[in-house]
Formats: structure tokens, C-alpha cells, sequence
């Protein structure tokens, strides 16, 4: 079992397989970054494969897969595959933006994949154009549709943003609640990367927009998921994850690692370590090693939630999977 400093338990490993994107979110990545990093210096799969080996005997039994966007990486079930075959009842996970699922839902579901998140911010066209600069709309529901024709379990994430989607919370929660899918509404996170002047809306004002047509009962977190649960009297259950209020530290029970291999305690916090050279020899003992001095240093506050002036992270989501 892998225990960090303060005593918190840590199973959940959230690996970002790639930082390149094909949307251009107006909250992620705005702008294609100055640069990206070379794909000569992303760690392969076999050797992310060593890494999670190692992540598993010492006792993660959670992994999602992220991005930037995951189904940019080429052979992506192939990963999920080894994954699969090492650990089968391995709670194996994928974030996507859902644009490149209709191809490939079903080659990830062979390979073992059981769950995923896709993101849909908006079912206008013009707004989903707006926010992901880009015509995605289409795709991302037919992605969507297949992933559920498939068999795999689908949840669909909405960061709200004022004066551009959020006159459709009660519309995306329709259209999943419709599909037998729950939705997790995500609080904008500031962030350097985004593009300025973005405003979200807060948990209260979700809550308030649901409960002008709904009755719910708010029925806490499930686990360690930061997500804040609701439930409807026909029993559907909605979540709103809402980082400005709550900051998840006390039982955080993640860790991260990059497409580079740098493993990261916590988002909110610049220490990390690198895995690179260790998977790369092929020495386990090492990576093991540094995965526990990763852990012994996760703090115990993130520093977004610690100091008052609400800086923000010098990592970007599509860097870290989010
Ligand atoms: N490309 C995939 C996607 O969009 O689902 C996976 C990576 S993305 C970084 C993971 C999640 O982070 C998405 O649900 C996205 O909406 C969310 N996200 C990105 N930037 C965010 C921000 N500034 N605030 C809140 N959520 C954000
Ligand atoms: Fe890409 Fe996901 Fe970031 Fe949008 S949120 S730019 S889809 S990584």
C-alpha cells in the first residue's frame, strides 16, 4: 500500500499520454503552445508500461489515461491492452474530448478500457466551435453514442463559463440524464494558459439553474472523488467538482505523471521527479524508489488553496491531464 507523509492512502496514478491537443479550449489551450515537447523525449509505452508495473505492486488500483488528448497517441489501446492483461480487474479509466471516439471506442473497449469521461461543453455548434475553436460538435455526440453503443461506461464533464455556455446547463444535463449518463459539472480553474477574462460559474450558481426545474438532494462525495453528488428524486445523479470552495487535499489520493515521465505530487505544487531515466534502464528498484520519495514530498495543502492571492499553477492542464 502506498501511504504518503501525512498518512493519506494512494491508489489513483493519472497519466497524460500526450500534451498535444487537436481543440484549442478557450480554458486549456488556447493558443497551440510555443512549443511542444519533441515526441523523441515522450516516454514510450513500454516504458510508461515499467512504471505502472511498478505503480501496481505497490498498490495503485486506479489509473486514468489523459491528455492533452489521448486519442492523438497513436496505438493508445495498445497501451490500455498491456495494462489490461497485467492487472484485469483494474479500474482502468480515459479523459477524452470525444472528438476521435466514434473510430475508436471500440478498439479501447477490446482492450480493457471499462470507463470513460468525455468532455461536451455545449450541444450549439457555434458555441462548442466557440470554446474548442474548432467545428466539434458533430463528432464529440457521435463519439459519445458509440462509446455507449460499445459497453463502455460513459460520465460527461461541462465547465460552465458566464456569456458563453452557461444558459445550457440544464440542456447538457438533459441530454445525458436522457442518455443514462451522469454529468459532472467543473468549476472554471484560473489558470495562466487560459484565455484572460474567462469567468465560470460557481457550485451555488449550478446548483440554482438545476433547481429552477428539479428537486435534489445533495448526497456528498463518492470516495475519494472530488466531485460533490446530487440526486435527483427519480434517483439520477448529477456531480459539481468545485475546487474554489473545496480544495479535496485532506484525502487526495492521486498522483501524476507527465508524457515525459516527470511523476507530479500534486497539481497545485512545482515539486516533482523524474522517471525517465529510470524506466529507460530499465531499473526497477530506482523507479520504485522514486515513486515513494514522490510521495513522502506530496504536501499536504496545494498551494492554490494555500496562500490568499490565488495563484495559480505554473502547469497547464493539458500538461498534467488536469
Ligand atoms: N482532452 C481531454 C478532455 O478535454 O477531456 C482530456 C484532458 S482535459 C485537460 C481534462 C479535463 O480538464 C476536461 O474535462 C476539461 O474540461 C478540464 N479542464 C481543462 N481546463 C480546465 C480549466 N481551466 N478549468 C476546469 N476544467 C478544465
Ligand atoms: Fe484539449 Fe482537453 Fe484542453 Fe480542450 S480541455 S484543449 S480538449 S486538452
Amino acid at each position: 500500500m502506498l501511504v504518503d507523509g501525512f498518512g493519506r492512502k494512494v491508489n489513483y496514478l493519472r497519466i497524460s499520454v500526450t500534451e498535444r491537443c487537436n481543440f484549442r479550449c478557450q480554458y486549456c489551450m488556447p493558443e497551440k503552445p510555443f512549443s511542444w515537447v519533441p515526441k523523441e523525449n515522450l516516454l514510450s509505452f513500454e516504458d510508461l508500461f515499467l512504471f505502472v508495473k511498478v505503480a501496481i505492486d505497490e498498490g495503485i488500483d486506479k489509473i486514468r489515461i489523459t491528455g492533452g488528448e489521448p486519442l492523438l497517441r497513436y496505438d493508445l489501446d495498445k497501451f490500455i491492452a498491456m495494462i489490461n492483461k497485467h492487472k484485469p480487474g483494474l479500474d482502468l479509466a480515459l479523459t477524452t474530448n470525444g472528438f476521435l471516439m466514434k473510430e475508436y471506442a471500440q478498439k479501447l473497449y477490446d482492450a480493457g478500457l471499462k470507463r470513460a469521461n468525455i468532455s461536451l461543453d455545449s450541444l450549439k455548434d457555434s458555441v462548442a466551435q466557440q470554446i474548442a475553436q474548432k467545428d466539434v460538435l458533430k463528432n464529440v455526440k457521435e463519439g459519445i453514442d458509440e462509446a455507449l453503443h460499445v459497453g463502455l461506461k460513459i460520465k460527461i464533464n461541462m465547465v460552465p463559463l458566464k456569456g458563453i455556455n452557461d444558459v445550457e446547463v440544464l440542456d447538457v444535463l438533459e441530454y445525458a440524464k436522457a442518455k443514462g449518463i451522469s454529468i459532472r459539472f467543473i468549476e472554471y480553474m484560473e489558470n495562466r494558459f487560459a484565455k484572460e477574462k474567462l469567468q465560470g460559474l460557481s457550485a451555488k450558481e449550478i446548483e440554482s439553474i438545476v433547481g429552477t426545474k428539479y428537486s435534489f438532494e445533495e448526497i456528498g462525495r463518492e470516495g475519494s472523488s472530488p466531485a460533490h453528488m446530487y440526486r435527483f428524486e427519480d434517483g439520477y445523479k448529477f456531480g459539481i467538482i468545485d475546487p474554489h470552495n473545496h480544495d479535496f487535499c485532506e484525502d487526495c489520493n492521486r498522483i501524476r505523471l507527465t508524457a515525459e515521465g516527470v511523476l507530479i505530487p500534486c497539481l497545485y505544487f512545482d515539486e516533482a521527479m523524474s522517471i525517465k531515466e529510470a524506466v529507460q534502464k530499465g531499473d526497477i528498484l530506482e523507479a520504485s524508489l522514486i515513486l515513494k520519495e514522490v510521495l513522502k514530498n506530496k504536501p499536504e495543502k496545494n498551494k492554490w488553496s494555500n496562500d490568499d492571492t490565488n495563484e495559480t499553477s505554473n502547469r497547464a492542464f493539458y500538461e498534467t491531464g488536469g
